[in-house]
Formats: C-alpha cells, sequence, structure tokens
C-alpha cells in the first residue's frame, strides 16, 4: 500500500521568498536523489505540503508536474463557492488555486476557531463536492488521554465522516481515495511527545474499523499518524503496519527531516 507523508506548513514561511526557498530546495533534493538512484523516495510514498491559503496557489503552480501534490489547510464552512465571508476562502476558489487536497479538523482549527460537528460537515461536503481530497485530523487532549477517553472522542469526531456519507451516499464511491484520516494526539502536536507505537497501532485498528463500519469501500483508506513526528522515529512509525503515513508539522518545514521521515515510509512500506 502506497504510504503519505504529508507537510502542514501552517503559518510559515513568513515571505514568499522563503517559501521559494522551501520549494526548491525540495524539489532539487528530490531530483537529486533520485538521479543518483540512492534513494526510492517516491516510489511507496506519495508527498504532499499544505502552504498558508496566501501561498498557495504560487505552491500549486510550482509543483505542477512535479510528484508533489498540494492542499490547503482549510476551507471555508459557509459556502463551496462564493458569498459575502470576509476571510474566508471557498473550495471552489481552492481547487482553482490548483491544490488538490485539503487538511480539515485539525487540532488548531478546533481549538483557536471552535470548528464544532455542524462546521466541519458542512467544510467536508464543500471540499468533496468540488472534488478536493480531504485529509480529516481528530485526536485527543491531554486530559482526555488521561482519562482513557480516547476512543470515545475519536468516535464522536469521526461522526462527521458517518454523517456525510449518510447525507451524500453518491459520494461513497470515490470517498476511498479521497479521504485520509490523520490521528493527531493534540497533546502530542509540536511537544516532542510521543504515544508509543502500540497505541497509535490500537488507536489506527479502531479508526479502520469504525470507518469500514460507515462503509465496507472505505477498508482501505489511509490513516495517518501525526504528533511529533521527525527523522528519528519516523522508522518506528513506518514499520508498524496500521500506520500509513505521517501528518508532519514541524519537521515538514526542514528539506532534510521531511524527506528522511518520507524515505522511512517508503522503506517500510516497500
Ligand atoms: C501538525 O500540526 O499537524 C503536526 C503534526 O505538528 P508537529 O509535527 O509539529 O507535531
Amino acid at each position: 500500500m502506497q504510504a503519505w507523508v504529508i507537510g502542514n506548513w501552517k503559518q510559515n514561511p513568513a515571505t514568499s521568498h522563503d517559501v521559494d526557498l522551501l520549494l526548491n530546495n525540495l524539489l532539487t533534493t528530490i531530483d537529486a536523489k533520485e538521479q543518483a538512484n540512492t534513494e526510492r523516495s517516491s516510489s511507496r510514498c506519495q508527498l504532499m505540503v499544505a502552504p498558508s491559503c496566501i501561498h498557495l496557489a504560487a505552491v500549486s503552480a510550482r509543483l505542477a508536474g512535479s510528484s508533489i501534490l498540494s492542499a490547503a489547510q482549510d476551507v471555508s464552512a459557509h459556502s463551496a463557492s462564493v458569498g459575502a465571508y470576509t476571510g474566508d476562502c471557498s473550495a471552489q476558489q481552492i481547487a482553482d488555486a490548483g491544490a488538490t487536497w485539503t487538511i480539515l479538523g485539525h487540532s488548531e482549527r478546533r481549538q483557536y476557531h471552535s470548528e464544532s460537528h455542524d462546521t466541519l460537515l458542512q467544510k467536508v461536503t464543500h471540499a468533496l463536492t468540488q472534488g478536493l481530497g480531504v485529509v480529516f485530523c481528530i485526536g485527543e487532549t491531554q486530559a482526555q488521554y488521561d482519562d482513557k477517553q480516547t476512543l470515545d472522542v475519536i468516535d464522536t469526531q469521526l461522526s462527521v465522516i458517518k454523517e456525510v456519507i449518510t447525507t451524500q451516499p453518491d459520494l461513497i464511491s470515490s470517498l476511498s481515495d479521497r479521504l485520509i484520516i490523520a490521528y493527531e494526539p493534540v497533546w502530542a502536536i509540536g511537544t516532542g511527545k510521543v504515544p508509543t507505537v502500540s497505541e497509535v497501532s490500537q488507536t489506527h485498528q479502531h479508526i479502520k474499523q469504525t470507518i469500514t463500519g460507515f462503509a465496507e469501500s472505505l477498508k482501505v483508506m489511509s490513516v495517518l499518524y501525526g504528533g511529533s513526528v521527525n527523522a528519528d522515529n519516523a522508522d518506528s512509525f513506518a514499520a508498524d503496519p496500521m500506520i500509513d503515513g505521517a501528518l508532519v508539522g514541524g519537521a515538514s518545514l526542514k528539506v532534510e527531516s521531511f524527506l528522511a521521515i518520507a524515505n522511512a515510509f517508503s522503506r517500510a512500506k516497500d
């Protein structure tokens, strides 16, 4: 099965100049490695990057024709296309900017923008109906982890997907290719703290069973782990058959660590 390594650049880098430097470095390093044939970086691992909205069109244009996909970090909940929604970017505008995917439900959006079940239901529906793939993020807080509520929290968050399937049955057939779940414990994001591989593996197994319960065709859907993945711990996550890739924040801003993570998954899933 193909692995996924997705870089969530969040509100970075600060300038378009720095975005260009990061992208050029990424593309030239991949080219050099492929030409030297030292690493099979692209064979078993699909790379994707999610820049901030202001850089999305330029990044998508630069990546056109390369093996790397581009994604938004969010879409408007209010309208799939146009409307009086100051500050929003619609799924249609994101697709028009050249992105083919969007991250949705990231814990920073849930925390700082109070994204609710209904908001996320709208966002996922708009993204899918505009032809975008969705990387849907779920995960428990530290307090919920300490209270052993992880699976209950995840079930509640996954009910968005269940409702999308129930209300839009025509989307089911294409969903296994256009939906990825990213399990990201909130307490592991940007903290350097990580759950054990066995904990992640059991949670992923639960996610896969739950999603397959919504629609049998989703049995093959990818479930990624996110939260302080780096060049040093990537091999251990990649070795687990339940972990189909990684959503990477901080380490995706350095080409060396991003590609080391990609190579770990590429080797493990070969
Ligand atoms: C993220 O924000 O999705 C993330 C996983 O961040 P980090 O890798 O920095 O923990």
